[in-house]
């Protein structure tokens, strides 16, 4: 929400400045201070009145022509080159700043709502164009003596760490809001933690998170909220610790201070929003042939259609019809792992027995083959060969840090470690004062 109102609060300013499309006389000194800032503030920032521009001409200005300013705030159906013919531009400077090298080209892939700024002479010929893409970068073209030159002019963004800590009483959301976290930052939270506390059934009054995470400043505004890098979320007095870990190619993930990954080997639901129809029972009365048998997985009561993903990384060891199950998908987790999903409709296309599959990638579609009373997904999880209840089996972890990682690990989380149990003792200590 703060990003929503940082950005509402920042367009609304936008917006005022450059209600209609303005034209001002700036002269050449103004051109060169103002290329810095936000363009479309100049006309307002620094604006000449007529009596300047009658009383104010130097021997200086008489040799350098005055210089005119146009905004235009882009409508939906406008194009540069529609646009062009509005100002009365000519033509063959537009098709110099697009075809200039690759930045030009982004002049062709303007937004509705947001302003060019043009600037011309009182001959009208052009000297430079600036689009201000976002918040941090602007697109600019500037006339020279040999033709245009295009650049990109981007602003600094300063990142600070800042920590929150707060005791859930409502909710993790309205709690989080109240501890100062953005959306975002709550929605990263609960993704972190969500392989270990069920959010939904198993948060309770009194639970405590900390978190450690990145704010992205510009021009000393919060603009957004960056990564978390260290936390902490005890439920019903279970502590869980996550700390950040960049690897040599960017990719962020969390683990635990020791290196386990955050992450299980397995998702816990092969389906999305699905209701639970059947649990695993070993003496359930079977729907259909009305006779005791084992239920050995659990049901996923949803729509013909709905996508199935498989629950863990592996490869397809069977893809075809098998009596009762109908159309059934076993997929195999190294040596001693099996996933079963049956009375499929139809599977995913481009697989095969054989086939490598991604956790919660799909594999096929929830429907009605085999012995169903209605569409749903039955889902069977094996260990060492043997049926375990799919919503209670102790899941493995993902991989952890790779050994040959270990070192470089503990050296990037050590202090985020550090940061975390520093921020946890403050509170303690205020808490006791
Ligand atoms: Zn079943």
């Amino acid at each position: 929400m703060k990003n929503k109102l940082y950005k509402t609060l920042f367009l609304g300013i936008s917006a005022t400045v450059v209600a209609s499309a303005s034209y001002a006389l700036i002269s050449p000194k103004d051109t060169v201070v103002s290329s810095n800032s936000n363009p479309s503030t100049i006309a307002l920032a620094q604006p000449l009145s007529s009596t300047d521009i009658v009383n104010a001409p130097t021997v200086e200005q008489a040799i350098q022509p005055e210089l005119v300013s146009i905004t235009h705030k882009i409508k939906s159906g406008d194009s540069l080159s529609s646009i062009f013919s509005k100002l009365n531009l000519n033509h063959s400077d537009l098709h110099s700043i697009t075809h200039t090298n690759k930045l030009g080209k982004q002049f062709a892939t303007i937004s509705v709502g947001k302003n060019l700024f043009f600037i011309t002479d009182t001959k009208g010929k052009l000297q430079q164009l600036s689009y201000k893409k976002n918040q941090l970068d602007t697109l600019k073209a500037l006339r020279t003596d040999n033709g245009f030159e295009i650049e990109m002019v981007s602003k600094m963004t300063e990142k600070r760490i800042v920590n929150a800590q707060t005791t859930i009483n409502t909710s993790l959301f309205q709690d989080g809001k109240e501890a100062g976290l953005s959306d975002k930052l709550i929605m990263q939270l609960a993704e972190i933690f969500a392989w270990d506390i069920d959010f939904a059934l198993s948060l309770r009054k009194g639970d405590q998170f900390t978190v450690v995470y990145e704010k992205i400043l510009l021009e000393d505004k919060v603009i957004n909220t960056g990564n978390i890098i260290s936390a902490e979320f005890i439920n019903r007095g279970h502590s869980f610790v996550a700390v950040k870990f960049e690897d040599s190619i960017g990719n962020i993930s969390y683990f635990t201070p020791e290196g386990k990954s955050m992450r299980k080997a397995f998702l816990r639901s092969p389906v999305d929003f699905a209701r639970i129809s059947s649990r695993f029972n070993l003496k359930r009365k079977h729907p259909v042939l009305n006779r005791i048998r084992a239920h050995k997985g659990v049901d996923y009561a949803a729509r013909t259609g709905t996508p199935i993903k498989s629950t863990g990384d592996g490869r397809i060891v069977y893809r075809g019809r098998k009596g009762g199950y109908g159309r059934v998908v076993i997929v195999k987790h190294g040596q001693k792992y099996s996933t079963l999903y049956a009375h499929l409709s139809s599977y995913r296309k481009g697989q095969k027995t054989g086939s490598r599959i991604k956790q919660g990638q799909v594999i096929g579609y929830v429907g009605r083959s085999g012995l169903a009373t209605g569409s749903h997904l039955h889902y069977e999880f094996r260990v060492n060969g043997a049926h375990r209840n799919p919503l209670t089996v102790k899941l493995p972890h993902a991989k952890p840090i790779k050994s040959s990682l270990l070192a470089a690990f503990k050296v990037q989380t050590q202090p985020l470690v550090e940061q975390l149990n520093k921020v946890k003792a403050r509170t303690l200590l205020a808490r006791n004062q």
